[in-house]
Formats: C-alpha cells, sequence, structure tokens
C-alpha cells in the first residue's frame, strides 16, 4: 500500500494554458488517501544521465474529486522545473509524484469560518482548493479572497472568482493588481477594507512568494489578528 511518501506515476490528461505565465496541468493519480484543501504534492523529474530535480505544487482542484488533481504552475524566468511543465509537457506523459503532503495549510468544513484567504500570484492556488470545497461542502461559511496579481490577465482562474464574486453571497472576491497607473500593493488599508467586508476572521490563510507571506503577516497582525488564526504558506522566492 503506497504512502504519502511514495513515489508514484501519475499520468497527466490534460495541458492548457490559464494565463501568459501559468499553464494548467491534470494529472490522473492513485492517491493512498483523499487529499485536503490546502496541501500539496512533490513532483520529481530525472534527467537521462540521472540527475534529478524536486519540487512542491499546491492542489487547486477540490477534494470532492480525488482521482485526479489540477496543478497549476507559473513559468519562472530560468525555471528549471517550472519551464519543463509549462512548455514542455503534454497529455500522455507519466510524471513521477508523491502526496498529498501538508498538515497545516489545510481547511475543511468542520473548521468552519469566516475565512479570510489572501494570496500573492500563484499562492492562490491552494486557496481555490479551498474555495471549490466551500462552495461544494460549506455554502454558508463566509469567505473573503484578497488577491495580488500584477495585471488582470495574471489572475489565475479570473472568470471562476468573478462569477464566484457575483452568484455567491456568502464570497467576496478583492483584487489588488500591482502595475498599471493605478497598480497598488496590499497595505494596511486593503487589510482594513477586507476586514470591513467580512468580520473578524476565525482562519487566515496567507500564500504567495517569501517577501509577500512576510509582508502580509505583519500587516494581518498589525490589524488585530491572532497570530495563532493565521496559517502561512510560502512558495519561495
Ligand atoms: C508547498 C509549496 C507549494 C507550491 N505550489 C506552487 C504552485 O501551485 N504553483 C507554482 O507555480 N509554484 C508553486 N510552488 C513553487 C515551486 O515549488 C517552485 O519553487 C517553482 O516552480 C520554481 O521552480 P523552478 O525549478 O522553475 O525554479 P528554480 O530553477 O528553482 O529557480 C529559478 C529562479 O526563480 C527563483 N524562484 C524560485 N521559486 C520562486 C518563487 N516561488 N517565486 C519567485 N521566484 C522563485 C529562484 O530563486 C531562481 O532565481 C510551491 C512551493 C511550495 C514550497
Amino acid at each position: 500500500m503506497p504512502t504519502p511518501l511514495t513515489w508514484q506515476d501519475a499520468t497527466i490528461t490534460a495541458a492548457v494554458p490559464e494565463t501568459p505565465r501559468v499553464r494548467r496541468l491534470t494529472l490522473a493519480v492513485g492517491w493512498p488517501a483523499p487529499f485536503r484543501a490546502g496541501q500539496h504534492v512533490d513532483v520529481r523529474l530525472t534527467a537521462p544521465d540521472g540527475y534529478q530535480a524536486q519540487r512542491s505544487y499546491s492542489i487547486a482542484s477540490s477534494p470532492t474529486t480525488p482521482e485526479t488533481i489540477d496543478l497549476l504552475i507559473e513559468r519562472l524566468d530560468d525555471g528549471e522545473v517550472s519551464g519543463f511543465f509549462a512548455d514542455v509537457a503534454e497529455p500522455g506523459d507519466a510524471i513521477e509524484l508523491r502526496g498529498p503532503i501538508g498538515g497545516a495549510f489545510v481547511w475543511d468544513p468542520r473548521m468552519g469560518g469566516p475565512l479570510l484567504l489572501v494570496a500573492g500570484g500563484s499562492g492562490v492556488v491552494p486557496l481555490l482548493s479551498m474555495l471549490r470545497h466551500r462552495a461544494e461542502a460549506a455554502p454558508g461559511v463566509p469567505a473573503l479572497l484578497l488577491y495580488s496579481a500584477r495585471t488582470a490577465e495574471d489572475v489565475i482562474a479570473r472568470d471562476e472568482l468573478l462569477r464566484r464574486d457575483a452568484e455567491e453571497p456568502g464570497f467576496r472576491l478583492m483584487l489588488a493588481l500591482t502595475q498599471g497607473p493605478s497598480g497598488r500593493r496590499i497595505d494596511a488599508g486593503r487589510i482594513a477594507g477586507a476586514l470591513a467586508a467580512l468580520g473578524m476572521p476565525a482562519h487566515t490563510f496567507v500564500c504567495g512568494g517569501n517577501p509577500f507571506v512576510s509582508a502580509i503577516s505583519d500587516l494581518l497582525v498589525e490589524a488585530g489578528l491572532p497570530a495563532r488564526t493565521i496559517r502561512t504558506e510560502r512558495f519561495g522566492g
């Protein structure tokens, strides 16, 4: 019986552009256990000479469909592994993968809300899994996504998020676009606006690159959120 730490083959069943820099890969997996929203997998690439590279990618899809998972991979300049998934990998390819991994950065409906989700760039990926799961299993839980992206076309799952914002009474989307004439990063004013709209969150999840997560965590604590209610995931950078 494989465990989450056993390397297994997973087959790519679809690969489509999500934004100009992000590609969505769907993988058929044989899971040892159902996953939880917020968890990630490790993937491992092996070159013909035996050189191996291993990276982590969050699961974007909902735990209610555990037989396939969606990964959303951003192409980084000079990125060793992201470049392969963004440009080279194709449906039918088998890749080595292990998981699901991660015990702290998870949300499930039992935990309830209100839920404050704060994303920088591809850090929205595990938060998408939480939002999708919430919509299916706990639509009454109030949730707000404060999402910083460079431009409107860089917003991952933009159509879905706008639709949820329009259709789901308990969900609010707040976008902070950083480029362009009115570009603005998430600052204390944005955090205050999110808290005014949502109320005091029971759980806050922050995900993105290292500088983003550090800056947002400080702003949240300064805004009065108890540190024990804030969970963070750092993608590196
Ligand atoms: C738990 C976890 C979940 C993750 N989930 C996702 C995900 O869902 N989608 C996704 O696209 N990535 C995700 N990442 C990041 C991913 O694991 C890789 O770090 C990323 O794809 C870069 O790998 P690379 O081999 O292409 O770049 P590398 O060859 O390792 O690095 C290339 C250059 O990019 C810089 N760099 C590395 N990582 C980052 C980063 N995250 N942001 C900015 N610069 C960086 C490096 O310093 C270097 O200069 C996750 C990371 C963790 C730890």
